[in-house]
């Protein structure tokens, strides 16, 4: 019963590829480029000469001499200041700001190209850090079958249309936190996206997401019964080093990790979730992340699994449902983020956890307590959704609960772009308007401080100067 709702933030699998299938990091390439058109490979000649991938730069930024760009914004948010600035100008070269000002102190020269959000509310591209983009709408029953029936290709194909639909969104940067089951499948989506193969967000992505035998199987098969996982097992220190350099060197830009996963309710209301790791296991993934210049994001609730990744420096608590004073003291005290994801608990699991818990209680209650005791102490918090959980494209749907919960709607922006960002660690390039950062920004209509919702209907989209999306011209 309990594996019926407790399966939310999904494991990857244990289907073992042979090192000699991992293609070189080339081959790969060729690969996708095959898959999307080799007219598409043919078009990019800059392809073979990437060197590195794992950044926010896509493949051939264009010289910043090529003529500036220009956005009239009626209004702007500076999220920094709190600000929503009147007629302001963007100036854009190549893939990056060069300028930002009022429109008084901008002249446009004639004959440039401008683009025109005079009626609307401009601010930064959003980030959402907790992301699957190997699921699509996935529910409890679904997600077994993602593990037992769909390969990782069909897997891949269909990331291809999450990932378009969270950038139609307003989502100009993820952190994909593992695959849930297709391997290293995520990091052909971060390599295409980045060498302009398909569209999508910048990705930070996860791969495989690490957890101990018995810590996020699937459940209910008799022993004899081998059943895949979706995330990759270790059992030591020795192993877990062993996952994190195996992730490093297959590509992952983080490492994603479970501190506890399976819980039950208690009597008194609480839930009791069961830790994975010793403290020596925790240390010994985050220590080796960090040998690598990686960091870790950690899947907890409650009790010890929680208190281990908190105390062995992880970057961010996935989740943190039953937050307790002292978790929540030092993880002020160590600057450690809190990625909420409020939706996807509100929403999609509330049933079964009131039958787990006879009717008394559920998560959501139980989060929404934990939220606003972090919020209150001042816990950084980070905007994530575990969308894939729910559909693509919709996970601006967060921030009405983050705003329901007590956060100012600036705040709740806030989570989503400059502190996404350094979370990300990518905070010198996305995450504000700002001159030296990627051209990653929005637009809606109205108010986005008095009017939150505006962000589930994103009519404007740029990702590094390019227009990927405008509703405002018909
Ligand atoms: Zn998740």
């Amino acid at each position: 019963m309990q594996h019926v709702s407790d399966r939310l933030s999904y494991n990857p699998c244990a289907f073992k590829i042979p090192a000699g299938d991992i293609m070189p990091t080339l081959m790969q390439r060729g690969v996708v480029a095959l898959l999307f058109g080799a007219s598409t490979l043919s078009a990019q000649p800059a392809i073979a000469q990437t060197a590195s991938l794992t950044g926010p730069v896509p493949v051939a930024e264009q010289p910043a001499s090529s003529p500036p760009e220009y956005v009239r914004a009626g209004k702007l948010l500076d999220v920094r200041s709190g600000k929503l600035l009147d007629n302001q100008i963007i100036v854009i070269r190549g893939q990056r700001i060069d300028r930002v000002g009022p429109a008084s102190e901008q002249p446009i020269p004639a004959g440039a190209k401008v683009v025109d959000l005079s009626q609307a509310t401009v601010l930064p591209g959003l980030i959402d850090c907790h992301t699957h983009i190997m699921l699509a709408d996935t529910d409890n029953s679904h997600y077994e079958e993602y593990l037992l029936k769909d390969s990782y290709q069909y897997r891949t194909i269909l990331a291809t249309l999450n990932v378009k639909r969270d950038l139609d969104a307003g989502f100009t940067a993820m952190r994909d936190v593992e695959t849930e089951g297709a391997m290293y499948s995520d990091v052909d989506v971060r390599n295409a996206i980045n060498q302009g193969l398909i569209p999508g967000p910048r990705l930070k992505v996860a791969t495989r997401g690490i957890s101990s035998t018995g810590g996020y199987e699937l459940e209910g098969y008799a022993p004899q019964v081998k059943v895949p996982s979706g995330v990759q097992l270790v059992d030591g220190p020795y192993e877990a080093r062993k996952a994190v350099r195996e992730q490093f060197n297959y590509g992952a830009d983080l490492i994603k990790m479970y501190g506890n996963d399976r819980y039950r309710f208690l009597p008194n209301g609480k839930i009791l979730s069961v830790a994975n790791f010793s403290f020596e296991e925790v240390q010994a993934i985050v220590d080796e992340a960090r040998l690598k210049g990686l960091k870790v994001a950690c899947h907890a609730y409650d009790g010890p699994g929680l208190h281990y990744c908190i105390d062995a420096g992880v970057a961010s608590i996935e989740h943190g449902i039953q937050l307790d004073d002292e978790a929540i003291h030092k993880m002020v005290v160590k600057g450690t983020y809190l990625v909420p994801t409020l939706q996807v608990y509100c929403c999609a699991l509330e049933k079964g956890d009131l039958i787990m818990s006879g009717g008394k209680t559920s998560r959501v209650a139980i989060h929404e307590a934990s939220f606003k005791k972090a919020l209150a102490a001042g816990v950084k918090i980070a905007f994530g959704t575990d969308a894939g959980s729910f559909p693509h494209g919709t996970q601006a749907i967060e921030f009405g609960w983050m705003t329901r919960y007590g956060m100012s709607p600036l705040d709740a922006i806030r989570a989503a772009t400059i502190n996404a960002a350094d979370l990300l660690g990518w905070a010198d390039d996305i995450g504000a308007l700002e001159p030296g950062k990627y051209a990653d920004l929005i637009a809606v209509d109205g108010n986005v401080l008095s009017d939150i919702k505006q962000l589930e209907h994103v009519k404007f989209v740029m990702k590094g100067g390019e227009v990927v999306r405008n509703d405002y011209v018909k």
